[in-house]
């Protein structure tokens, strides 16, 4: 679960973000959509302090993300992460791209790892790469490991940065369905994304941002079908 409240972020005089309240739930999918430069990736890395944080707070699992004397390592081994660029180490292969952070964390054994990494290319449909390095592996098949890897930490919530944005149309569509699984397996979720058609199918609810507020949010039937703001209404007309 993740509380937010109040959450402000300025790089220098330049605020991103302002009087950001949002709460999601255990299980549920919130899908961020807004415009370029609205503030949804900065959103994102408030929550696992990617970024710091200017204002306010960010609980997630109990854990104050916002308080600069939390071990914030511990609390982002609960928080998966997968960005629009998959950044795998090209010299390793997809199951040690998998391995890697269990391993090197203390949180598994090698052996147990690797169980585990196959596990989890099992689950994204890859179980047959596991030995390929990433520049023998199509974009949405380098995605997919990303997300295994993510997985591998056993994470309480997981957070996507328009994860299909850099990919070619024909792959889309396979990282996405990782995405449906996971989310129907009860997956906290937070996507940002530009997937109008997928923010509808799966989200809980959407959350609609410009210029560093969260303008709207509701259903994916009130946001898309019956927006209540002009900004989600002018926005919604340019993209759907
Ligand atoms: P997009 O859809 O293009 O990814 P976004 O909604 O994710 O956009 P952000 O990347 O969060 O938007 O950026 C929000 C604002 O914060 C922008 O005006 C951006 O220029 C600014 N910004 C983001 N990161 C930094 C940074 N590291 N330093 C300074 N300004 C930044
Ligand atoms: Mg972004």
């Amino acid at each position: 679960k993740v509380v937010v409240r109040g959450l402000r972020k300025a790089f220098g005089d330049n605020v991103v973000l302002e009087s950001i309240d949002l709460e999601i739930r255990t299980g549920e999918v919130v899908c961020v959509i807004g415009p370029s430069g609205s503030g949804k990736s900065t959103l994102l890395r408030c929550l696992n302090r990617l970024e710091d944080i200017t204002g306010g707070t960010v609980i997630v699992d109990g854990f104050d993300v916002s308080d600069p004397k939390i071990d914030i390592d511990h609390v982002r081994r609960h928080i998966g992460m997968v960005f629009q660029h998959f950044n795998l180490f090209p010299h390793m292969t997809a199951i040690e791209n998998v391995m890697l952070a269990p391993v090197e964390t203390g949180t598994a054994d090698k052996a147990e790892a690797r169980r585990r990494a196959i596990e989890q290319l099992t689950q994204v449909g890859l179980a047959d790469k596991a030995d390929a390095k990433p520049d023998n592996l199509s974009g949405g098949q380098k995605q997919r490991v990303a997300i295994a890897r993510a997985l591998a930490m056993k994470p309480d919530i997981m957070l996507f940065d328009e994860a299909t944005s850099a990919l070619d149309p024909e792959v889309v569509g396979d990282v996405l369905q990782v995405l449906r699984d996971l989310a129907k397996a009860g997956m906290t979720m937070v996507v940002v994304t530009h997937e109008m058609g997928f923010a509808r199918e799966v989200s809980d609810r959407v959350v609609f941002m410009a210029d560093g507020y969260i303008v709207e949010e509701g259903t994916p039937e009130q946001i898309f079908d019956h927006p209540q703001q002009q900004r989600t209404q002018d926005f919604l007309s340019k993209v759907l």
